[in-house]
């Protein structure tokens, strides 16, 4: 069960160019998505307010539990991933013409911020410390395989 890990953005939404820092232990369980962890997740970020959007830059660090993929063995390693998030509270409505092509732009990797302007940290955690799961994990360097 995670416990809920909102950060309350209200009072650095109150002025632009405001910052704060995110120092935090999260107790998180990615276990239904295959990963898991044997510690916390240490937070450690900057959010500041851009004016029209919030970014949030950082790291997390934790450790997790696998199997190891020339062994088998199971073994604990480090994970780290780089937290990099935009929010807008108002997302510029993307302007569709028929038959012309779609460009991406950075636009469209802006996230909107929630309503009640609680930001939820887990979920930004789950999503980052996925993909920061290396396809392959080996236990030692010189790791020769079963034995
Ligand atoms: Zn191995």
């Amino acid at each position: 069960m995670n416990s809920l890990v909102k950060i309350d953005l209200s009072k650095l939404l109150g002025k632009s160019g405001q910052i704060a820092d995110l120092d935090r232990e999260v107790r998180l369980n990615l276990e239904e998505a295959g990963l898991v962890l044997t510690r916390p997740v240490r937070v450690k970020a900057e959010l500041t307010n851009l004016g029209p959007t919030v970014t949030l830059k950082g790291s997390a660090e934790t450790e997790i539990e696998v199997d190891c993929s020339r062994c088998g063995r199971r073994f604990k390693t480090a994970l780290t991933a780089e937290l990099d998030e935009e929010y807008a509270s108002h997302l510029p409505q993307p302007e569709y013409k028929k038959g012309a092509e779609v460009e991406l732009t950075d636009q469209d990797f802006v996230l909107p911020l929630p309503r009640d302007n609680k930001l939820d940290l887990g979920e930004v955690l789950r999503q980052n410390l996925l993909l920061a799961v290396p396809a392959q994990t080996i236990c030692e360097e010189n790791c020769t395989g079963p034995q």
